[in-house]
Parts: structure tokens; sequence; C-alpha cells
């Protein structure tokens, strides 16, 4: 059975054949426009509203929701067909209410101090099942509207390509948001941001460095073996030629790793070259790693140091920490609380 959103137009068409013509419209706009599931569409008749709710299932299944930030943020773990689970976050902030989606069912970048990396790799997520994800929000943030959509929940986006562009496509051009409210964060997977580069839509790339150079960073991020900085610098520059859209670098502070002046001088350099605006995220605390985050103090004088070498640096505000809803603590699962409180600050999601 196909999901809800898994379906393009010509899937949906073949679906309706034998109904009036301009239902196929009808059921795109109420699913897309205004975020109905079948049952809704009141315009419909009934034994159709039926019919399409049985057949154009929901592959989400609510498992569990916790709140957070006075309800401003709220984290769902997922149970999808075949028994793997996912996460998805929403936040509301004064100006914008984002929503972090999920890619794939865990993640095989192995990145030590990722929780979701801890886990490892259970599947691909379909083009369905991350739109599916956004509607959720969607409705769940009402009566604020959803404003941006990022792909920085469990797995690497970039790894998961095709189903990833097709909900991009999906996200513009039937629920009408702008490229510049979607952000797709990648570990550094050099042929994705090239495919990336020469796509049709201009979307946001954020880039996870946390280290500039390739002995730490082939041990945090160990697919830098792989893609190694020199390869990832050059891809990045192919990027912002191509779209003309700022990068971000998304850098987690580990306690005496990769927060020393050499640390910010070596990013600076980086940074300073493709013009990059410098996100620093205090590492969250995940089951799987020992080492803890840079205390606060140390945040501000890294970001400090970041600027006087003329970088746009920022502190990304932490959300839902106390319920493991924070960047690089989505497991999939009810993990253990480790009990740490958020910090409620307007940032960079
Ligand atoms: N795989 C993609 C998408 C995940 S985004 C990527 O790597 O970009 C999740 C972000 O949170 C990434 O920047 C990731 O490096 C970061 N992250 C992972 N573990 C973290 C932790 N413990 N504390 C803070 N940030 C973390």
């Amino acid at each position: 059975m196909p999901g809800t959103y898994d379906l393009d137009r010509q899937g949906l068409a073949e679906l309706l054949d034998g109904e009036p013509g301009f239902r196929a419209a009808q059921v795109w706009e109420g699913l897309y426009r205004r975020g109905e599931r079948p049952a809704e569409m009141t315009t419909l008749p009934l034994a159709l509203r039926d019919r399409l709710e049985e057949e154009l299932g929901a592959q989400l299944d609510e498992a569990h929701r916790r709140t957070a930030d006075d309800g401003a943020t709220i984290k769902w773990l997922f149970s999808l067909a075949g028994g793997a689970q996912i996460e998805t976050v929403l936040m509301a902030y004064r100006d914008r209410v984002t929503v972090c989606v999920s890619t794939q069912a865990g993640c095989a970048m192995n990145c030590q101090f990722c929780a979701t990396g801890q886990a490892g790799f259970t599947r691909q997520l379909s083009t369905g099942e991350i739109l599916e994800q956004v509607m959720v929000a969607r409705r769940a943030a009402e009566p604020r509207r959803l404003s941006n959509v990022v792909f920085m929940g469990m797995g690497e986006p970039l790894a998961n390509y095709d189903n990833l562009w097709a909900a991009i496509e999906r996200l513009h051009d039937d629920v009408g948001m702008s490229a510049r409210h979607l952000t797709v964060s990648t570990v550094g997977i050099v042929p994705g941001i090239k495919r990336l580069a020469v796509a049709s839509l201009p979307v946001n790339l954020a880039v996870s460095l946390h280290a500039a150079n390739d002995e730490l960073r082939d041990e945090l991020v160990p697919i830098n073996r792989r893609y190694p900085l020199a390869v990832l610098q050059e891809a990045c520059a192919a990027y912002i030629a191509a779209t003309r859209r700022r990068l971000s670098f998304e850098w987690a502070l580990i306690d005496g790793v990769n927060d020393t002046r050499k640390d910010a001088r070596e990013l600076a350099g980086i940074a300073r070259d493709l013009g990059a605006h410098v996100n620093l995220i205090p590492l969250n605390p995940t089951p799987g790693y020992a080492v803890r985050g840079t205390p606060a103090a140390g945040v501000g004088d890294f970001r400090d140091q970041l600027r006087s070498l003329g970088v746009n640096a920022t502190v990304r505000s932490t959300r839902g920490v106390e319920i493991d809803a924070a960047c690089g603590q989505l497991a999939g699962s009810t993990p253990v609380t480790l009990g740490v409180p958020g910090v409620l600050a307007d940032g960079q999601h």
C-alpha cells in the first residue's frame, strides 16, 4: 500500500481512475495545500473519503510524543512499517516555526558523538515518510504557520538523495515553501553536494564540519577518510558558486577536543575562504560518548575568537535537551534521559 505522500500526481490519477477528472486535483490540493487527511476532505463523497483513507494510509504511527520548553518544542517517536523507528522535532520560535525531519532510520556515518550514529543504520525513508513528518508537524504547529524545514534529524540526507530530492520538490511545488526555507545538512558527502549544486532549487546547505584538520576530522567524522577536507572545501565552493547561497558550517564544541585556539584559527581559515557562517553547538550528551560539551564560557570565547578572525559565528540555541530532542540525540527509541536542562534562546534552526 502506498503511503499518503508517496504517490505523485500520476499515481494519484491512476488511483482515482473512474472518478470525475477534477478529483485528482481536488485531492492533491487537500493533501498538500491544506494538509488534510482524506477523511477530512468534506468536498468529496463519503464513500470516496473512506476508500482513500483506506488506500492512502498514514505511514507514521505515533509511538510517543514529548514536549519541552513550555510546549515550544515537541518531539515525536514514530514507528514505521517493518518496525523501524524515527524521530521528528518541531521547534517554535518568536519569528519562525521549524521542523527537523529524519531522512533515514538510523545512520551509517558512524560519527562517535552522535546518538543516531551510535545506533547504526536501519533503512532509507521513502519520500512519503519524509513528507509525512512535515505534514504532521505542520498541523501540530497550528495556528502558527510552519515556516522552515531542516533535514537535520536522523540519518544522512545525501545518502538518500533521490527520496530527499523528491520530498524537497513536493514541499516547494505543492506545499508552497520557498527553497530558502529548506536546509539540507550533510556530514560532507561530496558527490551529493555536487548533485545538489546543479539541482533546480537553491536550498540552503549546512555542512557538519566539527574539525578543520584531517587528522581530527578522520576521527570525529569517519567519512572524512573518503572525502577529506580539501575535496569537501572544493565541493562547497562549487555549491556556493552555482547557487549563490550562503553556506553554513556546524561545529559541535567538544571539551578539549575541538575548542582550542588552534581549532578556531583552522576553522576561521576555511570559513573565511568560503564566506561561510559558523553555527556553534555545545555538544549535547549522548549515551555512547564520554567527552562532554565545552562549558558555556568556553563556547562564548570560541565564538569571540572566530569573530575576531573575521568569521560570522553564532551559538545555536539548544532545544529539548531534557527530552533528548537536541542535535545529535535522536536515537529512534525512548532513550534514557540524561536530565540536562535546556537553554532557551533563539538560534539558527
Ligand atoms: N547527517 C547529517 C544530518 C544530521 S544533522 C549531518 O551530519 O549533518 C545533526 C547535526 O547535529 C549534525 O550537525 C551533527 O553533527 C550534530 N550532532 C551530532 N551529535 C551531536 C551532539 N552530541 N551534540 C551536538 N550536535 C551533534
